[in-house]
């Protein structure tokens, strides 16, 4: 794969992910998501639902510990998991561990990590990390890590640790990768960890950039677990050492100003995780990313999101009924459960073009809620994700003409 970088502004960059996949036929746009999947099926979709969706992303991504309780059958079936699982053309990235999913720490040694699955624990070494890519066949993959040192307070010797070993599996995942014939298509990305110490991220990217690695997944800066201050200094650190030419891949961060933030930290590609979030508490993403047009063509563009809608911001209505709201909602959703929504007649969001928006009311997503029908998450899931994907090309169109600002401006309103 080659990245075609065709912008870069105070460290954002905007440009193609190219050459992506067996034969080299696809390609993504940057700053981007990949498409989330569990047990690689989009959570409450079927393929057909799913691709009424127009631009969805190139990449899906796929989880190592949803399939790993599947290794012996996908092993067997010889034709990797797009094939097992039915989906249409797209290229696969396969990471280790789920991001929208919590796993017990404390189970890694220094030769295996350990995924969680439906039946408990199970403890990889390098050679069943491997072993298990060469029967999902992905195009490309996080090497094994220890990714454990997310925690704020770990140690300097458990952090040091961390980024040895990871380099240490890298290595060796390096190794096997050239001797698996399954895998001769497929491309390596070499995770960088260092927790929340500087020196240790610094040394943890330069060490990694000296690896024949094809792109850099950078771990442990999960929402939860640092002050975005903090990320983005560790982030920007970060990418300083790593090679331009390189896609970065930041893992289990989604939320739209972290997002934003984290670009700005120089960050390429994300996990497509969080409207599957949203969709899991009942919620439904509407915050505007449409900046207003230039004061030259004022008045001729049609009203923004929430303007038509009539609607103030998301995060007043939260103080308002804060006993009603799922926990870890953000400003960026409406909780569809409140009662308010019982006779709220209007789309989810104005002007959206989803099936969902398209076709039915909030007062109906409401009425699936709270009668507990599945249609409720695949109405959601079919909007979150179409809303968080248009929120990502409103971001590199704003990049393009220069209007970063306004456009954060207008998401953080
Ligand atoms: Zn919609």
């Amino acid at each position: 794969m080659k990245l075609e970088l065709s912008k870069v502004v105070r460290g954002c960059r905007l440009g193609v992910l190219t050459g992506i996949g067996q034969t080299g036929q696809h390609s993504l746009e940057v700053p981007g998501c990949l498409l989330y999947t569990r047990c690689a099926t989009v959570p409450h979709l079927t393929q057909d639902t799913l691709h009424t969706l127009s631009s969805l992303p190139a990449v899906t991504q796929v989880t190592l510990d949803s399939l790993a309780e599947h290794y012996e059958v996908l092993e067997e079936f010889k034709e990797g998991v797009r094939k097992f699982s039915g989906l249409h053309d797209t290229a696969l990235y396969c990471s280790l561990q789920d991001p929208a999913a919590t796993c017990p720490t404390g189970h890694i040694t220094n030769k295996t990590v350990s995924v969680w699955g439906s039946g408990g624990r199970i403890e990889l070494t390098v050679a069943k990390f491997m072993a298990m890519q060469a029967a999902i066949l992905p195009d490309f993959y996080q090497s094994m890590a220890d990714g454990e040192t997310w925690q704020a307070n770990t140690s300097r010797k458990r952090v040091r640790k961390a980024v040895d070993r990871t380099l240490a599996h890298l290595d060796e995942c390096l190794i096997l990768h050239h001797k698996t014939q399954e895998l001769k298509q497929a491309e390596i990305f070499g995770v960088v960890e260092g927790g929340d110490i500087r020196e240790e991220r610094v040394r943890s990217a330069r060490e990694t950039a000296k690896r024949p690695v094809a792109g850099f997944v950078l771990d442990g800066f999960q929402s939860a677990a640092m002050e975005q201050d903090l990320r983005s200094q560790l982030i920007t650190a970060v990418t300083t050492e790593l090679p331009q030419e390189k896609p970065r891949l930041l893992q289990g961060v989604g939320r739209p100003d972290e997002v934003i933030e984290c670009v700005e930290a120089g960050v390429d590609l994300f996990e497509g995780f969080f409207p599957f979030q949203v969709t899991e508490r009942g919620c439904a993403l509407c915050f505007n990313y449409i900046i207003v047009p230039d004061p030259e063509t004022a008045g001729t563009s049609p009203p923004t999101v929430l303007e038509s809608n009539g609607e103030s911001p998301a995060v007043e209505k939260l103080k308002e009924n804060g006993d009603s709201s799922p926990e870890n909602m953000t400003q960026f959703e409406l909780n569809l459960k409140d009662t308010r929504y019982r006779e709220d007649f209007c789309p989810l969001v104005e002007g959206c073009g989803c099936y969902c928006c398209k076709n039915h009311k909030r007062a109906y997503i409401h009425h699936l809620l709270v009668t507990n029908e599945l249609l409720a998450g695949v109405l959601l899931m079919l909007h979150n994700t179409a809303h968080y994907l248009g929120f990502f090309r409103a971001l590199r169109e704003a990049m393009a003409v220069d209007r970063l600002q306004d456009f954060k401006t207008r998401v953080l309103q």
